[in-house]
């Protein structure tokens, strides 16, 4: 959040910032408070609505922010054909890539002019730091932010900076074995009868499949899904995982699952998750380094149990 915050920290008053309609909750709670404070004003659209997207840059904003994959509904920007749109309205682009990390997504080589990675996640990669960083395309961008982050303090631990190395050595193979995982997840999720409908950019129709196969390496191991479940049928379900832990956070080598319209989107409020399409039956799976065949046991089996229960 902090990363985020001194991507924040170039707009002044009478700047607009344009944000997406379904970003994480954390974010959007902070640019709201931001907002609200008088810090900039804000514009929260949906960035695949062209039109909108359109609109929204000729009102000038200074700054563009993009999250793609999206926060928890896994939904895919052009990075690239945003970039070249906000160029021409002279606005820069952040983009968080937490969802992905650099092993499976480049947006600097998309066009973006910052990048955003909640370290916390997959980057440290082992649930025990809390951390973000940002890049810049541009040497002196990045050396005026750096000097307002030491000057506000929002710099990283000497510790937290060693465990967040040490994980970053192995990003490449976890997240190419948790992603192998997620595919095959997202497949038995497809098939069951308890599941509604599953949002994975890896799935051939999933409609960020197109621009996710050009823009990204990889469809990475995060997944969310609807579940035709009731909420006693959901809460038997939940309680009968034994290897996905019910928990916010993600990217770790331990698989979690979050509900968040409950958890980590609750402070947005029913109407802004309607608007971003956050229904109360959405659930959100990262996939850790168990192996596989014991992750689609677990779930197939707690699926049956939810179903079970509302027979
Ligand atoms: C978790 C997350 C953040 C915030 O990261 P913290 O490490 O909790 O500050 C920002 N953006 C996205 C997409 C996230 O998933």
């Amino acid at each position: 959040m902090s990363a985020l915050d001194l991507a924040l920290s170039i707009l002044q008053p009478h700047d607009l910032l344009l944000a997406p309609h379904d970003c994480y909750g954390g974010s959007y709670r902070l640019i709201q408070g931001r907002a609200e404070r008088g810090h900039f004003s804000t514009l929260f659209v949906d960035q695949n609505n062209r039109t909108a997207l359109r609109e929204a840059l000729a009102l000038r904003p200074r700054l563009v922010l993009v999250e793609t994959p999206s926060n928890p509904l896994m939904r895919v920007v052009d990075i690239a054909a945003v970039a070249s749109m906000a160029k021409k309205a002279d606005a820069k682009l952040a983009v968080d890539n937490t969802f992905l990390s650099p092993a499976l997504q480049n947006p600097l080589r998309l066009g973006a002019d910052f990048v955003i990675h909640s370290t916390t996640k997959y980057l440290n990669g082992h649930s025990d730091v809390v951390g973000g960083a940002l890049v810049t395309a541009d040497r002196a961008d990045g050396e005026e932010l750096a000097a307002w982050a030491s000057l506000t303090g929002i710099t990283g631990s000497p510790f937290d900076a060693y465990l967040t190395l040490r994980g970053l050595r192995t990003l490449f193979p976890r997240i190419e074995a948790q992603q192998r995982s997620a595919t095959a997840i997202a497949d038995l999720l497809d098939a069951h009868p308890a599941v509604q409908k599953v949002f994975y950019p890896g799935l051939a129709r999933d409609p960020g499949h197109a621009i996710a196969s050009s823009q990204q390496k990889g469809f990475g191991a995060m997944l969310s899904f609807e579940a035709k479940l009731g909420e006693a049928g959901l809460r038997t379900f939940i309680s009968s995982l034994k290897l996905f832990t019910l928990a916010e956070s993600l990217g770790g080598v331990e698989s979690l699952i979050a509900h968040p319209a409950t958890m980590t989107h609750l402070g947005m409020g029913q109407a802004a998750r309607a608007t971003a399409g956050i229904s109360d039956s959405l659930l959100r799976l990262s996939v850790g380094l168990e192996e596989t065949q014991d992750l689609i046991d677990d779930l197939s089996e707690a699926l049956d149990a939810g179903l079970a229960h509302e027979r």
